[in-house]
Order: structure tokens, then sequence, then C-alpha cells
């Protein structure tokens, strides 16, 4: 089944997240065949939970720290997420990476803190302008998964989000999404060899209803983490359908 997850980022206020549940609820088949996430806001988890759960839709964290309670003022913990009705936990974005200094080593006790607290995580990987430029796109990615080695496996989500491609309009063209999930899926085979465990890889920046349906028609791409598409519940309604 192929995902499609939401990305609120720091948007939305009570009433207007609630606007949206109920008019996607509206748009969306009862049975829409693919599997939805939104990650809200802290602010709006309990209340996003609470509309959308029951309809099978997923709620994620948009970050979550790797300690279960503590003195780490802003922060939010594993736990508090399952609490807030979260099944699953977005580690690694670009935006935390760049603005807030998110680390490899972090991320590496972050999966497994969300393991520990049954939280599904979908960890972000992708290469930035100048890394691509320098050619050294593969090796970026590469290194972004080698903390599977010390994880250990378990379930997971990846999404390859060139951080270009982000909130750019400027999506990835197919070539080079071809390219990034070939060997993404490869090195997941090779850290998770001789396991259960099979990891859709979504692809995420400057996703559109426009451009879903070429990148869902592409090799190894099993959804979208979408992120300024996804506050419009016209439009995000469209991408569940598209993936159902
Ligand atoms: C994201 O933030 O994960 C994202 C893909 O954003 P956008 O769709 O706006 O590029």
């Amino acid at each position: 089944m192929r995902c499609v997850v939401a990305n609120w980022k720091m948007n939305l206020t009570s009433h207007e997240a609630r606007a949206f549940c109920e008019d996607l609820l509206l748009r969306m088949a009862p049975d829409p065949g693919a599997e939805i996430g939104i990650a809200p806001p802290y602010t709006l988890l309990h209340q996003v939970s609470e509309l959308v759960r029951p309809k099978g839709i997923q709620v994620f964290g948009q970050n979550g720290h790797a300690e279960p309670k503590g003195a780490f003022t802003g922060e939010i913990a594993m736990p508090q997420l399952r609490d807030a009705g979260c099944s699953g936990v977005i580690l690694g974005h670009s935006e935390r990476r760049q603005f807030f200094g998110e680390t490899d080593a972090a991320l590496t006790q972050k999966i497994k803190a969300a393991w520990q607290w049954d939280l599904l995580p979908l960890l972000c990987i992708g290469e930035s302008l100048a890394q691509r430029d320098a050619g050294q796109t593969l090796a970026v990615l590469g290194q972004q998964l080698s903390i599977l080695a010390e994880t250990g496996p378990g379930p997971l989500w990846v999404a390859y989000e060139p951080v270009w491609a982000i909130g750019t309009g400027r999506r990835a063209e197919a070539a080079q999404v071809v390219e990034a999930h070939a060997f993404i899926r490869a090195e997941l085979n090779r850290h998770l060899t001789g396991t259960e465990y099979r990891v859709p890889i979504l692809y995420g920046g400057s996703v559109t209803p426009e451009s879903f349906p070429e990148l869902l028609g592409l090799p190894e791409v099993a959804g979208g983490l979408v992120g300024g598409a996804s506050l419009d519940s016209r439009k995000f309604a469209e991408l569940v359908k598209q993936a159902g």
C-alpha cells in the first residue's frame, strides 16, 4: 500500500486544523486504499488524533527527544507523542538538521527511543544543492542511512527529500528520483538483510497533485511526504486519491 504523509510544520491553529480534517474526511473515500498520515504541530496532536484516527489516518509527531522525560525545555518526548495519539514520528527532517543542529548521532538515539515507545520513525534523508552539485548525493544518502548499522533493524519508513526541492516549487526530476531511490533501496537491503522489514521509500520535495502521479509511477517510490500542498485539504485529498 502507498503512503501519503502531511507535514504541517509550524502552521495552522486549532480552528483551521478542525476545518481541514472535517473537509478531508468528507472528500475521502471510506477505504482510501493508501496509508495516510498527518504530522501536526504539537499543540494540535490531541485534537487531530481524535478527529482522524477513528477513520484510520495515522498521526505523526514532527520530532521527538531520545529521553523519555526530563529537563529539556521546548522538547517533546516519545511517550508524550504516544499519549497525544501518535503512532509515528518524523525524524531527521532537513529543517531540523539545518536549523536545529540535528545530528546523525542524535537520530540514532531517537530512532531507538521511537521503537521503545512503539512509534514508527519516518526518517528523512536528502542532499543539499551544494552536495548535489559536488557529485556527493549518493555518499550523503549512504552516510545518513549508516545510522541503521547502529540502531539495528526495526519498523521504519524513509523519505528521500532533496533539500533544494523542499518548499521551493522545484521538484526533483524523474531520473534523479529513480537514482536516489534505487540507491536507498540497495542500502536498506544491506542494513536490513535477513530481517522481516520492508521499508517504504517516500519522495518529498514540492509534491503537488500535478506532479504526484508521475512520481508514483517511478520504481521504488512508495508515496510522498508533503509540506506546502498538505495545508490545503482539497489538494491533500487529491494526493490521497492518487495514492489509493
Ligand atoms: C517537507 O517539508 O517535508 C516537504 C516536502 O515540503 P514541501 O512539500 O513544501 O516541499
